[in-house]
């Protein structure tokens, strides 16, 4: 299973009720954090996320709202003694972020932190997972992620094996797990051929602030989720030009074009209240779009068969502005 944890969903700055971008997604031992949001460090212990994980970040871009809660997060792992080492990955200039903040507010470093400055490309894989950086259009150097599981093999079918004379048991499971086996009669039976057809793999698209465009578009085809700023409606769609952000209806268009499962719409301007207006917009295009808040929690199975709403999909409140 694999879940997916909105951690803040504000823009620009915090609310009453929203924490600004950081989203987790939990999966086989691993936490892979998109945006460190100013206290991000409470969420990530509220969702219970865990202190000793597998864990790498992801940094869309270096605006405030999406990176300065990265120290207190390193700072909390440090006062509570993480061991495993943590990857850190963005633009170039989160090298030297990471280390000011390192040299002068006594971060500690009871584990290893190594921090890689990435260009647009598959920059992280690690077992089934791989995770890929795109070019965004925002103001500076800006980017978004596709987050994917590769599944190497079709659904096994245990009729198929009988027919070739692959008894029941170990190798069985060997087929299903993608490797050739050899009969006693000499003879090799592959995958491909006691299987069906490979599933698409899951994909999990994120992109951070961003005015609409191609490449975020074209990253969401046939995504399962994804997850987009809207900061604006159409009402203020100069605004969203002006400042390099979209509105609900450039998303939902391009969700709609794209064919994507589930659109999930974040990091909302304060000036939208509960959200209503933003979710209003997207819907009325991309009827299967969510608006993201605070503790959103979201789980699927790893072939992107089914999404759950665990929890978090409460009824609107009040922000303050
Ligand atoms: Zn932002
Ligand atoms: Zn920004």
């Amino acid at each position: 299973m694999l879940d997916l944890v909105f951690l803040g969903t504000g823009g620009s700055m915090p609310t009453e009720n929203r924490n600004l971008p950081a989203i987790a997604i939990r999966f086989e031992g691993w936490i892979f954090l998109f945006d460190a949001g100013e206290d991000v460090q409470r969420q990530f212990e509220t969702a219970q996320l865990g202190l000793n994980k597998n864990m790498a970040i992801f940094i869309s871009h270096m605006h405030a709202d999406h990176v300065l809660g990265l120290a207190g997060l390193l700072l909390r792992f440090s006062l509570l003694g993480r061991q495993k080492p943590l990857k850190i990955y963005g633009p170039k200039e989160l090298i030297e972020f990471v280390k000011v903040n390192q040299s002068t507010i006594n971060l500690g470093t009871t584990f290893e932190t190594t921090v890689h400055a990435i260009e647009p490309g598959l920059v992280f894989q690690e077992g089934p997972v791989n995770i890929r950086a795109f070019p965004v259009d925002h103001r500076g150097y800006a980017l978004g992620y596709e987050f994917t599981i590769q599944k190497p093999t079709g659904e096994f079918l245990p009729e198929k094996a009988e027919d070739l004379g692959v008894p029941k048991g170990p190798l069985w499971g060997k087929l299903a797990d993608g490797e050739s086996v050899a009969l006693q009669n000499g003879s090799t039976v592959s995958p491909d051929d006691v299987t069906g057809p490979a599933p698409k793999p899951l994909r999990v698209v994120y992109s951070g602030d961003t005015r609409p465009c191609r490449s975020l578009r074209d990253a969401m085809i046939s995504a399962d989720i994804a997850i987009s700023e809207a900061m604006y409606t159409v009402e203020h769609a100069d605004l969203a030009e002006e400042r390099g952000h979209s509105t609900a209806k450039d998303i939902a268009e391009m969700a709609l074009e794209s064919g994507v499962k589930l659109l999930i719409l974040t990091h909302y301007s304060p000036r939208y209240f509960d959200g209503t207006a933003i979710l209003e917009e997207g819907q009325s295009i991309f009827p299967n779009t969510i608006l993201a808040r605070d503790l959103l929690h979201l789980q699927m199975d790893k072939y992107g068969n089914s999404i759950v709403i665990k929890s978090g999909l409460m009824p609107p409140t009040k922000d303050q502005t």
